[in-house]
């Protein structure tokens, strides 16, 4: 049987612990006796970014960025305990973080969707995409807490020299104080982004915000959302046959909830962070929500939502057999590759990233499942086995 060549390298970002086995055993055995894989590889595991200064992290957005498409393995954000297991010479930063903002993208969550995983809320049909925007508002917020009676204010001094100011209270007691800002530019990309990805898979984008009550700072967002889709969207979505519709935070909440799924939800960052917990919880498991990275001019990063599931590594270290999920991250390699063969009219390449998901989706039919799934399925008769089975059976499925 001869390979399917590939055109364009993907980027392939390698990263820690349980994934990167996990990584390993995804390529041996799904891909490469298929693919003729041509990746620019970085290894992004925690050792290599120590060693390369974090070198290593920019050149691999710089090269995600310069060839479009690239598949990322869950990597370890440093904390002090990491600081001293790994005898780190900093704490480096996220390395989802640093390519973020090199590509300047949003993420998107979608749950990977089985018949025998029932969602908790029993009319979701579709999956929910939830669209996070990741810059500013309370994640960069500065704060004070004051003991004693006074007035605080707001103000802002433009490189102009024009000052504006406002007073926000007139405390009468001990109280505390938040500023917090976000950017046009921001902002912009991020509408640009999500446009971009609804039209992509051709699903309605909802956007929510609370512009009744925070008439500037949410009605900006609004107005921003609104501006970029008359000018520049509007035309396509009409094409496309799908609708930008926005509506209140709060309002969004409930109709999300009555609704069936099938959609991407654009939300402000601090509602992102919250409602895509609730989400992907509602959908079933960690292990299974997607996620890839969408830059306004249209580069992807595909990676699995989880992390690097530290508790089944150090178990597997010890000799012990593990069952972790594989499938997150068998869905990011068959995202990117079927992004690139879109992008190069590769068809045998996307097609076959149709049939890699086909097999992992005939085997969890099958009832062959990993432990975390194998507690929540419904309706099939489940065979609860380990991460190298789980592999080997969709294997078989593949050839
Ligand atoms: P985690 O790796 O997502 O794992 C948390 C728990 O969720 C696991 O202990 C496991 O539960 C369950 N789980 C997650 N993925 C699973 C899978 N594929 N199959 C089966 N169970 C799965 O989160 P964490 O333990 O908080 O973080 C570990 C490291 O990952 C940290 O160093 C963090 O910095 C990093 N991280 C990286 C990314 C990224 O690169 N995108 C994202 C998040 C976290 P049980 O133990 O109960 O089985
Ligand atoms: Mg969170």
């Amino acid at each position: 049987m001869s390979k399917i060549q590939m055109q364009t390298p993907i980027v392939e970002m390698d990263g820690d612990e349980m994934t990167r086995v996990l990584w390993k055993m995804i390529k041996d055995e799904l891909i490469l006796p298929f693919v003729e894989l041509n990746t620019e590889y970085y290894d992004l595991g925690l050792p290599e970014r120590d060693r390369t200064n974090d070198e290593v992290t920019h050149e691999a957005a710089e090269a995600a960025k310069r060839l479009g498409v690239s598949v990322k393995c869950a990597t370890i954000t440093p904390n002090a305990q990491r600081m001293e297991e790994y005898k780190l010479k900093e704490m480096w930063k996220s390395p989802n973080g640093t390519i973020r903002s090199i590509l300047d993208g949003t993420v998107f969550r979608t749950p990977i969707i089985i018949d025998s995983i029932k969602p908790v809320v029993k009319n979701w049909k579709k999956p929910i995409t939830i669209a996070r925007h990741a810059y500013g508002d309370v994640y960069k917020a500065v704060e004070i807490r004051t003991d004693e009676p006074g007035t605080a204010e707001l103000v802002f001094t433009g490189a102009s020299g024009k000052v504006s100011r406002k007073t926000i209270q007139k405390l009468f007691g001990a109280g505390m104080l938040q500023g917090m800002h976000n950017s046009e530019a921001s902002v912009e990309s991020f509408a640009r982004s999500c446009f971009n990805y609804a039209l992509e898979l051709g699903q309605d984008l909802w956007f929510s915000t609370k512009d009744t009550i925070s008439k500037i700072y949410d009605g900006a967002f609004k107005e921003i959302f609104q501006k970029i889709f008359d000018e520049e969207y509007a035309k396509r979505f009409n094409e496309a046959g799908i609708k930008y519709f926005y509506t209140l935070i709060d309002d969004a909440v409930a109709r999300v909830i009555r609704s069936e799924g099938g959609f991407i939800w654009a939300c402000k960052n601090y509602d992102g962070d919250v409602m895509s917990d609730m989400v992907s919880t509602a959908f079933g498991s960690l292990a299974m929500m997607t996620s890839v990275l969408v830059s306004p001019d249209g580069k992807f990063e595909y990676e699995a939502a989880h992390g690097t599931v530290t508790r089944h590594y150090y178990r597997y270290l010890n000799g012990e057999e593990t069952s972790t999920n594989p499938m997150a991250t068998i869905f990011a390699w068959s995202g990117a590759l079927r992004k690139r063969g879109e992008l190069d009219g590769n068809a045998e390449l996307a097609a076959f990233a149709d049939k890699l998901e086909k097999a992992c989706f005939d085997t969890l039919a099958s009832g062959v499942m990993t432990k975390d799934l194998a507690s929540l399925a419904e309706g099939v008769e489940v065979k609860s086995v380990n991460t190298a089975e789980f592999i080997k059976t969709i294997a078989e499925k593949l050839a």
